[in-house]
């Protein structure tokens, strides 16, 4: 099995280093990911500066770009045979609810999505790294899952409770809940006397009944979210052209 391995938090955080070495174990896996934080950066693209491509002595690959850019770049110029699977993470913080829009984690493996390979992206739910090891154990039980039933490509969203492994309860499939709008945004002066803004927290959950990802992880499951890519809404189309005709 081939693994392509990405992350939005930067090749040496400590979460894309448990990932590697879990699934290292049972598949030949290559770690293209950037070479700074990238978290939040969603689905871009770099499309202003050229990007280098650096190899570091453990072997991963670090990229000045994107989460997408890393994925892209792999799959189309540092690859020489396409992965089975594309897989990101873990990441330090969820990627729940309506938040999925902003995540580079996603990102990355919906990349790999667009390009026809089945991917997965990992978030421990809480920050700072707790029991990162037994996420890591879960990753690695999910990627050896028998997948087989899904469509394939398959693009899926797994968040894990920061707790031990024996801790954890089931593995659920779930659906995406939804958040309240976000805190406001935070105003400071810089040390010129220049206002300035910091993006504010996320909003509190606020569809979190059972079977979303909010409801499972809150109840010590892992969440596993199947992901698509079209936003068409469907309903609001039919309306549209009747509004249009
Ligand atoms: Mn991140």
């Amino acid at each position: 099995m081939k693994i392509l391995i990405s992350n939005d938090d930067g090749y040496l955080a400590p979460g894309i280093n448990a990932l590697a070495e879990q699934l290292a174990s049972f598949a030949d896996i290559v770690v293209v990911a950037p070479d700074s934080n990238r978290s939040g950066s969603s689905n871009s693209l770099t499309l202003d500066k050229p990007l280098r491509v650096v190899r570091a002595q453990n072997g991963f690959y670090s990229i000045n770009g994107t989460p997408s850019d890393c994925v892209h770049i792999a799959l189309t110029g540092i690859l020489t045979e396409r992965p089975d699977l594309v897989v990101s993470g873990i990441n330090q913080g969820q990627n729940m609810g309506d938040d999925t829009l902003y995540s580079g984690t996603v990102a990355a493996a919906t990349e790999g999505y667009l390009f026809g390979i089945p991917s997965i992206a990992f978030s421990q739910v809480d920050h700072r790294w707790a029991h990162l090891d037994a996420a890591a154990r879960v990753a690695k039980d999910i990627v050896l899952r028998r997948l087989d039933n899904l469509h394939k490509p398959f693009l899926l969203n797994v968040n894990i409770p920061n707790l031990p492994y024996e801790n954890l309860q089931r593995i659920v499939a779930t659906r995406l809940g939804k958040r309240h709008e976000s805190e406001p945004v935070i105003r400071s002066v810089d040390p010129h006397g220049n206002e300035i803004f910091w993006i504010g927290p996320v909003g509190k959950a606020k569809e979190a009944s059972e079977g979303t990802d909010f409801h499972a992880t809150a109840n010590g499951c892992v969440s596993i979210t199947p992901l698509q890519v079209d936003l068409t809404h469907v309903a609001q189309l039919d309306r549209l052209r009747q509004t249009l005709a």
